[in-house]
This record gives C-alpha cells, structure tokens and sequence, in this order.
C-alpha cells in the first residue's frame, strides 16, 4: 500500500498521512462512475438542479472548515482560504442554474424538422495542481456534473484534503454515490489511468505545461476530449500616464499573492521609462509593507511555498549574483518561506525573466512606447493573463487587443469570475472555464433531422 505524508508548508512538521490509489482502485472508481453516468443523466433538469444548489449550500455551511483545511495542507492564507471555498460554492451555484438551460436549437430545414442536443459525454477526468486546489476543482466538476456527466477527480499528491472534504459533502448534500469522486494519487498511476481509461472521455487537465503536453499526446489515441489549462507570464504593463500610485500598491499582490504560486501572477513587470524610477520607488514601499507572516492570521497578504523541494527549486532563480532591486521579508522559524524578490534584468534572455517561477518573484523591465510595450509583453511561449495600467482609454483599448492572453484587466489586477471566461493563448493552454460557455466543454452536440414528409 502507498501512502504519502501530508507536510504542514507553515511548519515544515506532518500533518497526516494518506492511502494513495493504485491503478486497480482508480478502475473500480473509474467503473462505478461509468455506471452512475447512465443514472445521472437521467435525473430531471430540475432535480439535478436543486442537487447542484444543496451540494453550494453545504459547501458555504462549511467555508470556515475548508478554508482552515487549506491553511493546514497548503499554507494559504486565511483570507484567500475563504475565498476558495467560496468560489465553490459561487460555481456550483452558477452552474445549478444550467441544467434547465441546456438549449439546443432548432435549424431550418426544407422538408423537416432539425433539432441539436448537448448530450453529456460521460465520465470527466478532473486532474487539478496544488497552487488552488479548491478552485481549480471545482471549474471543472460544476460544470461537469450540471451536464450530466459524473466526475472522477484527481488532487495533487501534496494537496488533497479540501477534495476530499468535498466530496464527503457532496454525499451529505444527496449527489447519488459514484457521480463525484475524489481519488488522491499519483500523477503518474491515477492520472495517467484517466487519460487511458476508455471509460474516462474527457480530461480537465490543470497543471504544468510539460505535463499538459503529455496528457495531450495521450489523449490523441483516443481522441479525447481535452480542456488545459497551463503555465503563465503574464505581464503587468504601466504606462506613463496611469494611476502609478495605485498600479505599484497593487503590483505586489498581482504578483505574490499565493505567494507567487499562481497561474495568473504578473511576474513580469513592464513600466515606460519615463516613470520607471518614480514607479520603483513606490513599488518598493509596497513590497516591503507586504505581509509576509503565519498565514493562518488574518492580517497575512503572503505564507510560505507549498514544499521543500518547490523552494529549493525557487532559490534557483535567484543566485547569489541575481540583479536583486530590493526584497521583503519572511518570519523567522521552519516552513518553506521565501521573500518577495524583486529583480531588475539587464536581458529578456534571463531565466527568471523568461521562464514561470512559480513563486515570489518578479522581474521588472523597461519599455519605450505602446508597440514596444505590446512586443515585449508578448514575448513569451504563454499567454494566459495580463494587466494594463493607463488612463487614455484608446491606448488601453489597443494595448488589451494587442496582447496574446485570454485574460487581461485594465487597471486592475483581477482576473478571475467566476461568470466570465478563463483560459490560456499559446502555451498557457487550450479552452476555457467558467462564464456561460463552459458548458460547451462537457457536451457533445447532436444533431437530429425529422423527416416530416412521410
Ligand atoms: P503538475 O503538472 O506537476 O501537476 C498537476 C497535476 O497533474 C497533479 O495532480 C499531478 O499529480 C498530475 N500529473 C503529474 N504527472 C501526470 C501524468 N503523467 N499524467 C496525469 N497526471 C499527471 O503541476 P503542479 O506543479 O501541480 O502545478 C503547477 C503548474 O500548474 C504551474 O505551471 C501553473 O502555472 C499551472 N497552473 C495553471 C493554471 C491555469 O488555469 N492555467 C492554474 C493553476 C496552475
């Protein structure tokens, strides 16, 4: 039996210790999901519906519990552990609202009647990371489960309490047995097991763009269907005529909040030279006032990495020769700390310009005018997020057109809805999450014509 020991980031002490699935426990899941699939299809729009809504209402009865979950396993703050928990909650209540409202149309014809369903596809493999294990979860089984598909649901190996606490609740909330399961393991035997499993049609792959590229060649010898969701660069670009006030006080958390462990971060700051001095002085006021403390505080805006082995990886990226600008500060104590660690590179060919570090740090260039801004915000392999800091509303206009990212925000950080569309260009992915399409995503379309001419 494998089991892997759960490590408080926090603490650097064990918190539990977990049976992880081989590959004959995921089948007998993978087989049970499949066959309440034929059940879970059939449940009315309506009742599947109010499922849905008791399965949120749950979830938010126990938002304290989760969210204190996830401090323990993944070292988040409180504040963001809240929010997690409620964004399930929030997308499970959205997506409660589409049974009733998977529409087909109905298509003119000479000579009949022609009328698309969605059907579901089946069985959803769910593959979430560690960086937001209850979000990223639930971006896909919301959506799954409110097409009639049931759901097997695999967390990270260093992450998994919130998905099981999850699914328990699901059980409570009356989702019928076999429709959502969780099955902690590894990568590489559940994981793998989803991708071939003909069981399994779909895969929701969130993680590392290495991996996604190997879910995707598996998926090809089946032609399953796949939705990825990859790594990110994104650019935080600050015009000379922006707010600069308010983009430096913001710029730290577009950066280091989760410390740094997040798909979206803006981990490459792009300022016009003309305000690049004016903007470092007011960013390194705000860096220094982060704070970077026990996360399980509430005043906490940073906590420490996930593991041992993902900081010595982030260390990596700051040598002791690293164009160092100014740095934060860490508690002093165990867990996996690191400071938020801001560099000023002299080439766009540096490691930590070029590549997701996944962790707090943040590299700063300068830019000369709008086309130089746009060429080098799209210099990268990813394009999944990205802010723009200006008060001329044309150029902001322009600038979001001209940027390669599914998701920008002019002055503003945020780029999450849970009813607007998430996903990455280039490497950062391949379809999108939430808002009104989704759907699509877990659906096949069918067509069928009737012949009213005999
Ligand atoms: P990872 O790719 O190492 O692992 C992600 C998941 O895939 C884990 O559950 C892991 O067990 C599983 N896995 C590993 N090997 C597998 C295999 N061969 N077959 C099937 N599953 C396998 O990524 P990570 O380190 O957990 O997460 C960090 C990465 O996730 C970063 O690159 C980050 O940018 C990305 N991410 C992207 C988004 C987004 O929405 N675009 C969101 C969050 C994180």
């Amino acid at each position: 039996m494998t089991t892997y020991t759960i490590i408080s980031p926090t603490t650097g002490k064990p918190v539990q210790e977990l049976h992880l699935a081989d590959i004959f426990e995921t089948d007998v899941i993978i087989e049970k999901a499949n066959r309440a699939f034929q059940s879970w299809r059939l449940v009315s729009p309506g009742d599947r519906a109010t499922l849905l809504r008791r399965f949120a209402a749950i979830v938010e009865e126990h938002n304290e519990e989760l969210a204190q979950l996830e401090v323990l396993n993944s070292g988040h703050t409180i504040g963001n552990a809240r929010w997690e928990a409620g964004n399930v909650a929030n997308v499970l209540n959205y997506y409660s609202a589409a049974p009733e409202r998977l529409f087909g149309r109905q298509i003119p014809v000479p000579n009949g009647i022609d009328i698309t369903f969605k059907e579901p596809l089946g069985v959803i493999g769910i593959i979430v990371p560690w960086n937001f294990p209850m979000p990223i979860a639930g971006w896909g089984f919301g959506p799954a489960l409110a097409a009639g598909n049931t759901v097997v649901l695999k967390p990270a190996e260093v992450t998994p309490l919130t998905a099981i606490r999850l699914g328990e609740l699901a059980l409570e909330a009356g989702i019928p047995e076999g429709v959502f399961n969780v099955i902690p393991g590894k990568g590489s035997i559940v994981g793998e097991r989803f991708v071939t499993h003909p069981a399994v049609r779909k895969i929701v792959f969130t993680g590392s763009t290495e991996v996604g590229k190997h879910i995707m060649q598996g998926c090809a010898n089946q032609v399953k269907r796949l939705t990825l969701e990859l790594g990110g660069k994104s650019a935080n670009v600050i015009f000379d005529d922006a707010d600069l006030e308010k983009a430096a006080a913001g710029a730290p958390g577009a950066v280091f909040d989760n410390a740094g462990q997040d798909c979206c971060a803006r981990s490459r700051i792009l300022v016009q030279r003309s305000v690049f001095d004016r903007f470092m002085e007011l960013f390194e006021v705000a860096v220094k006032a982060f704070r970077v403390e026990d996360p399980a505080l509430d005043t906490a805006e940073m906590g420490p990495l996930i593991t041992a082995a993902h900081l010595a990886r982030v260390k990596e990226y700051v040598p002791s020769d690293a164009p160092i600008a100014f740095q934060g500060s860490v508690p002093a104590g165990d867990g996996f700390w690191f400071p938020p660690t801001v560099l000023m590179p002299k080439s766009t060919e540096d490691r930590a310009y070029r590549e997701e570090v996944f962790g707090p740090v943040v590299s700063v260039m300068a830019f000369e005018d709008e086309a130089d801004a746009i060429r080098l915000a799209n210099d990268s392999e990813f394009g999944l997020s990205g802010s723009i800091w200006s008060r001329d509303i044309g150029r902001a206009v322009r600038v979001s057109r001209g940027i390669e990212a599914g998701n920008l925000s002019v002055n503003s950080n945020s780029s999450v809805r849970y009813w607007t569309p998430f996903g990455g260009y280039k490497q950062s992915g391949l379809g999108r999450e939430l808002g009104p399409d989704a759907l699509d995503a877990f659906t096949e379309t069918k067509n069928v014509f009737f012949d009213t001419q005999i």
